[in-house]
């Protein structure tokens, strides 16, 4: 940390002044990173971000592109045979083959979480609670309602902003240690600053986003972003 972001006192105040940001371009490769190109995502999302959206459209909103995600993001399930008798006659036909869960990291990731739940009724939901403190911009834990009896093919952490990257880095070291065999990390807009760190931290996993914005500004907000996702969701303004 350089001198610019310590306020009087030694307490960071703009956590990202200063800091080094790949461009956008430097992060558009990256392996196992899935940007999406949907006209109907690129649509919904200019609504998403406008100023003007009020919460009960932006939480309508949140949940539409999440339901796109999910569609997107589920699309290499593994499925096993099954059964199924038609009114004609009896067929083979295959079903998901595992269970599904999906890690909301609060509050924010409650509207994708519901996404989820549209697209697969019968996904887990496994609630995270991960607060970025303001000023050092680290998450901390403060709400965990993982199970400890695993039987999932693979589970989603999601969140709508990748911002520094901090929630999902920590959201995945949390779930990897339950044994999950396969892990992806679901949100609406990265900044390339944290799409680098969460695809370097975590090679391993598959990161699904709508959008790639251009940077992080000195509090750690996207640009352009859509401002804070959960305030908005909420409609928790000061
Ligand atoms: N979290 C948000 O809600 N918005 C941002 O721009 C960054 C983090």
């Amino acid at each position: 940390m350089n001198e610019t972001n310590i306020q009087y006192g030694g307490r960071p105040s703009l956590p990202m002044q200063g800091v080094p940001q790949p461009k956008r371009d430097e992060v558009l490769g990256l392996p196992r990173v899935h940007i999406s190109t949907h006209p109907v995502m690129a649509h919904k999302m200019t609504a998403l971000r406008d100023k003007n959206t009020q919460p009960p459209e932006f939480y309508r909103l949140v949940k539409e592109i999440g339901m796109l995600l999910a569609y997107e993001a589920t699309a290499n399930l593994a499925l096993e045979p099954t059964d199924v008798e038609t009114p004609l006659e009896r067929m083979t036909g295959r079903r998901l083959a595992g269970g599904i869960g999906v890690t909301p990291i609060l509050r924010a990731g409650l509207g994708m979480a519901e996404s989820f739940r549209e697209v697969i009724p019968d996904v887990q939901i496994w609630h995270l609670g991960l607060r970025r403190d303001e000023h050092t911009l680290q998450a901390m834990e403060y709400y965990n309602q993982l199970p400890h009896k695993v039987d999932l093919q693979v589970c989603y952490a999601v969140d709508p902003m990748l911002a520094t990257g901090g929630s999902a880095i920590d959201a995945i070291n949390i779930l990897k240690v339950r044994g999950i065999p396969r892990l992806s990390y679901v949100g609406i807009i990265a900044a390339p600053y944290g799409l680098l760190k969460l695809s370097q931290t975590h090679p391993d996993i598959d990161i699904y986003v709508a959008a790639l914005d251009e940077s992080l500004n000195d509090r750690g907000y996207i640009m352009p972003g859509l401002g804070d996702a959960g305030d908005r969701q909420f409609g928790t303004f000061n």
